[in-house]
């Protein structure tokens, strides 16, 4: 048991040289980039289509997507106007910077503003592997119940900006919106959060510009 840790540690440590590297590349490009990080269901692939398809007369976008198999999502952002590559982590339950690494070669980066990283969608290790993306994005939902950052504290503490998604089944489902917030807000004060639906469009236009913004500025 002793040996497992310094093991995990060096592991950890070489994943981060590599997000490093990525980075650099990426800001190399001049490309700002996303990694939305949601649990199964909460409406990643449906945030990025919304996304995609708004923004892609303004800017030039990429979506890299991972999933432990097939290349539905992917084939979803291409269809919304993107230029997409899929990862199939082969049973993974996270990406990590060596995955991205492979992904960022099939791109022309030089042609790319923004790139949004679809992770796996899992609430626990895809926090602890850095990317080398520029914003890490929580997409939460309403189904999902109001409990979700006192139960997965280590990814709510992680993120920059938080997207509450599926706003219009507010009516239809027990969920505390304050007893959320209040979770939130002791794990990560002042997060930037985007309340919306992606099926309705309320809510899309702050998300849109804060995403506009932020490339404005790279
Ligand atoms: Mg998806
Ligand atoms: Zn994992």
């Amino acid at each position: 048991m002793t040996q497992r840790v310094p093991v995990i540690e060096r592991i950890l440590g070489a994943n981060d040289r590599l997000a490093a590297d990525n980075r650099a590349r990426l800001d190399a490009a001049g490309v700002f980039s996303l990694n939305f990080l949601a649990s199964p269901g909460a409406g990643k692939t449906s945030l990025v289509e919304q996304t995609v398809s708004r923004l892609a007369g303004r800017l030039r976008l990429a979506v890299i997507d991972g999933d432990i198999a097939t290349s539905i999502d992917a084939d979803r952002a291409a269809a919304a106007g993107a230029t997409a590559v899929q990862i199939n982590t082969g049973g993974e339950c996270h990406l990590d910077a060596v995955m991205l690494q492979g992904a960022l070669e099939q791109l022309d980066l030089s042609a790319i503003d923004l790139l949004i990283v679809e992770n796996v969608g899992n609430l626990i290790c895809p926090a602890n592997f850095a990317l080398g993306t520029h914003k890490s994005i929580l997409v939460a939902s309403i189904p999902e119940g109001d409990d979700k950052p006192y139960k997965y504290p280590g990814t709510y503490r992680g993120v920059d900006a938080l997207v509450i998604n599926k706003i219009d089944l507010l009516p239809y489902v027990k969920f505390d919106m304050d007893y959320f917030r209040r979770g939130v807000a002791a794990l990560n004060p002042g997060l930037v959060t985007f309340p919306l639906s992606c099926r309705t469009g309320e809510g899309l236009e702050a998300w849109l510009d804060w995403v506009t913004a932020c490339v404005r500025m790279k």
